[in-house]
């Protein structure tokens, strides 16, 4: 719960003001802990770099407020880094303060807390990065050859009780951004699925997604399957005409509504995808025989018909045309759409508002 409140719905932290606040206030409380710490084990230096953190972090809660998040994310970053370094120097090795530069490789490389979407920020996490593997490869190499100052070493018990504790924090950050990134990632596919499959205006799906389903549809059949597959264009009728007369926004106000009718109409019958401008290509479900998937488009086209639409404030009635067609044996899915939209502009040229299912008034 609390990680994926961290994660507002698949937002990455730098995208929210109020993520960066929340981890503000986790440091700030960390670092208020710390000074016990750092009281109780007597270090001086850290007991004042401690008070530093600590202003710090209360400063830049208020910067965060200016919505500086990129600055605020850095700021965090560098002062991780710069603490865990002083308090290696002087509560010793030993304290394990450098696992806190294990857990900000962690940080930096999914782009989860600070974004990494320009060149330039990319550039800055690569500097940050070969910053830490320095200092952790030198923090190492001057412990062990006694450059480290030892005027405020902890003792072996306070040394190995923050050796785990340091540990533990460092691997729970690691374990705790892998889950929030990988939750976050879960999420950006799912929008980019939607994305892919969805017409951005109507909420409907696209034409690529509803190809797709007719192919389904089509497999189905080849495996020797029951049922049918009905299929219909519908395009509204003189469209053009109500964009010119009440504005295009006014034409986007209506293709919703349709698609709204559809959605509600076609519940459990048919699926509707926007398959271009003012034209919708409709499935009808397999369980549905022609027949009835006729009957349910002469239902919707009626239904259209008879409903108010608001087009600039303005009430106005909408009609569309429909041609609807249905397999036979041989048959491919162009063959289908092509018979259905041949349909289609048999109802425009026969006056509009209808619905034509069968060819045995096609035009020559
Ligand atoms: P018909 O009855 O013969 O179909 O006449 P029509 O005016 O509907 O047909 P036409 O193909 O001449 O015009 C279709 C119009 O649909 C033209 C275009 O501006 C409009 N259109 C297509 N996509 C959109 C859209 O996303 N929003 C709006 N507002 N209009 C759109
Ligand atoms: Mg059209
Ligand atoms: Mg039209």
């Amino acid at each position: 719960m609390f990680l994926k409140d961290f994660s507002y719905g698949g937002k990455n932290l730098y995208e929210t003001s109020e993520g960066y606040e929340k981890l503000l206030i986790l440091y700030f409380t960390m670092h208020l802990l710390l000074e016990v710490v750092y009281v109780y084990a007597g270090c001086m230096p850290m007991i004042y770099a401690n008070i530093g953190s600590v202003i710090f972090y209360f400063a830049l809660f208020f910067v965060n407020k200016t919505d500086h998040k990129k600055l605020v994310a850095w700021c965090i970053m560098w002062e991780i880094f710069l603490h865990a370094i002083v308090a290696t120097v002087f509560m010793g090795y030993g304290c394990g303060f450098f696992f806190w530069i294990i857990a900000l490789f962690s940080m930096i490389f999914v782009p989860f807390y600070i974004p990494t979407d320009t060149p330039f920020l990319k550039g800055c996490a690569l500097v940050y990065e070969i910053t830490n593997v320095l200092a952790f490869v030198l923090l190492k190499l001057f412990s062990d050859y006694y450059l480290l100052p030892s005027k405020y070493v902890a003792s072996t018990g306070c040394a190995t009780l923050l050796y785990i504790l340091n540990a533990f924090i460092a691997i729970s950050i690691v374990v705790g951004h892998i889950i929030i990134s990988s939750h976050s990632m879960d999420s950006y596919n799912a929008q980019l699925k939607k994305m892919n499959e969805t017409d951005y205006l109507t909420g409907l799906y696209n034409r690529k997604y509803m190809i797709g389903l007719f192919n389904k549809e089509l497999d189905r059949m080849d495996a020797g399957e029951s049922g049918d597959i009905s299929i219909a264009i519908l395009d509204i009728d003189f469209f053009k005409k109500i964009n010119d007369t009440y504005g295009h926004n006014a034409g986007d106000e209506i293709l919703i509504d349709l698609a709204n009718i559809f959605r509600f109409e076609g519940e459990g019958k048919y699926t509707v995808a926007r398959w271009g401008g003012e034209e919708f290509a409709i499935l009808g479900s397999y369980e549905l025989s022609y027949d009835a998937f006729c009957e349910e488009l002469k239902n919707l086209n009626k239904k259209i018909a008879s409903t108010g639409f608001i087009a600039d404030n303005n009430e106005l009635t909408v009609t569309v045309s429909i041609g609807a067609a249905h397999y036979e044996p041989g048959m491919t899915i162009v063959d289908i759409v092509k018979r259905a939209d041949d349909r289609l502009y048999e109802a425009k040229e026969t006056g509009r508002n209808k619905v034509i299912t069968s060819s045995e008034n096609l035009l020559d």
